[in-house]
């Protein structure tokens, strides 16, 4: 048999990068500690979001005049009614945090972004998508997209089952969630997936604070996954504002 076809395609797309100027439409907490923004405006005429590993940055206040950046999952897109929404994990401290809770509808939001995508396809026969409260927009949105026929597990960590969403798919879904309190301890999400068949022809997705990612990582490779059949991301790092380590 031909191997390049037991290898999947992951394909770069680059997007023309600019700031835009939108306005907050909504606010809404989708659970207790995850908070939906919808922005708008008719500068996301030509927004384009190719995967739901995106991100986009986030302009906001630091809290002395002047701006920072966080960067943010596009969760869904309406190019017909021209909004974007992005869901916030909510955590103690953090400007970003702080800005999303406290923005009302008609309040004005910045954003630059996606500069591109990596789309992933070929001949994947199964998902595996693994991460915290932070990779949720972008697990559930990636679990939405997928056809019909489709076979994804995803194993996500929240703080208890209040946090728990209820993710719309035509894919074969297999949700586990596990809870935790300390976002840093690989434990919980480690031993699910110790738990879940990993074939040949699995794609695993990984994202979540940089050190959990990184076991969770490790763990997969010594399981005989090919590193190609897997991507990994620390989206935040503990005790550090502005990190995160993108591929790892
Ligand atoms: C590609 C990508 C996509 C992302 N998408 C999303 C998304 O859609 N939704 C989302 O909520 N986050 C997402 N994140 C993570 C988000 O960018 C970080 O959590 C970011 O640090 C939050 O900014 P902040 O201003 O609130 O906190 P910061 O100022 O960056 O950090 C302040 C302190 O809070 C800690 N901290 C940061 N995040 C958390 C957390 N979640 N839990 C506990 N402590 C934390 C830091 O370690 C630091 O000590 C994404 C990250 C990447 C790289």
């Amino acid at each position: 048999m031909d191997q390049s076809s037991k290898t999947p395609l992951l394909t770069r797309l680059r997007h023309e990068t600019r700031r835009r100027e939108l306005s907050i439409i909504s606010s809404r907490r989708v659970t207790p500690n995850m908070l939906r923004l919808r922005l708008g405006g008719p500068e996301l005429a030509d927004f384009v979001s190719a995967s739901p590993a995106d991100h986009v940055k986030l302009f906001v206040p630091d809290g002395t005049g002047g701006k920072v950046m966080r960067d943010y999952t596009p969760r869904r897109h309406d190019p017909e009614e021209s909004w974007l929404e992005i869901d916030f994990a909510l955590h103690d401290a953090g400007p970003a945090t702080l800005w999303a809770l406290q923005a009302r509808p008609g309040d004005r939001a910045e954003i630059g972004g996606p500069r591109g995508s990596l789309v992933i396809g070929g001949p994947v026969a199964s998902w595996v998508l693994i991460g915290d409260e932070t990779a949720l927009p972008s697990i559930a949105r990636r679990i939405e997209e997928l056809p019909p026929g489709a076979t994804v597990t995803s194993i996500v960590a929240v703080s208890d089952i209040a946090d728990q969403q209820v993710v719309e798919t035509k894919a074969d879904h297999e949700p586990i969630w596990v809870h935790r309190k300390d976002p840093a301890d690989a434990t919980a999400l480690a031993t699910a997936l110790e738990a879940v068949a990993l074939p040949p022809q699995t794609f695993v997705w990984i994202a979540a604070e940089a050190g959990v990612a990184r076991a969770l990582r490790d763990a997969v490779l010594a399981r005989g996954v090919p590193p190609e059949w897997l991507r990994a991301a620390g989206y935040w790092v503990v005790g550090e504002a502005d990190a995160s380590v993108k591929d790892l």
